[in-house]
């Protein structure tokens, strides 16, 4: 049965807001600033599920050229980099250190925000504000139920894959079709994730 895609965006849009609000009081002593890019600069993680990615990959769709092309280099530079153990830029950074894809970035980045300057070091979260981002890491999983979760740049490929896209938007559960890429790239199984 085909998935009704926009039903789960909106729902996953509903996570967001309530996150949002549920940690509105901690984030009322945050530092970050805009043009602030630590946690986009030289980052390990910045975990997707298949949902999202289906989300961002149609925003990615809209750039025009020489930008998407770019975009595209850049993720492949990611993967290639990340195999290497390597810590990278994020794609989405522009040069005055905001973000393209603002509006729809992943909960990855939401979920951030740090009491202190962060100058090189982790940020300084509260810690019910973590377990709270914890917990809509899992709900955004369950809502995604026959989907995955990985770097954003394995995501975005496997989203890249028409026959992968096209069995995914149709609800189907393959995990056996990508379990060698799943292995080596990290890629976990929404439906397989524990509380
Ligand atoms: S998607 Fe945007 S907010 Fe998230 S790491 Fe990339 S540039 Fe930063």
């Amino acid at each position: 049965m085909k998935v009704n895609i926009e039903e789960k965006k909106n729902k996953l849009y509903a996570i967001y807001d309530q996150y949002e609000k549920d940690v509105a009081e901690f984030k009322r002593s945050s530092a970050c600033v805009i043009g602030c890019a630590d946690c986009c600069i030289d980052v390990g993680k910045i975990e997707i599920t298949t949902l999202e990615g289906i989300i961002i990959r149609d925003n990615i769709i809209t750039f025009e050229e020489p930008l998407r092309s770019e975009i595209r280099e850049r993720l492949e530079k990611n993967r290639v980099e990340i195999e290497q153990k390597k810590l990278v830029r994020c794609v989405f950074l522009k040069e005055d250190k905001t973000c393209l894809i603002y509006h729809i970035r992943p909960f990855s980045c939401r979920q951030l925000y740090s009491v202190k300057r962060c100058d090189g070091s982790a940020p300084a979260m509260h810690r019910q504000a973590v377990e709270i981002a914890r917990q809509t890491v899992r709900a955004i999983q369950k809502l995604d139920s026959n989907g995955y979760s990985g770097h954003i740049s394995h995501i975005l490929y496997l989203l890249d894959n028409r026959n992968f896209r096209r069995s995914y938007l149709h609800g189907h559960f393959e995990p056996q079709k990508i379990a060698s890429f799943g292995k080596s790239h990290k890629i976990m199984i929404n439906r397989f994730i524990s509380t």
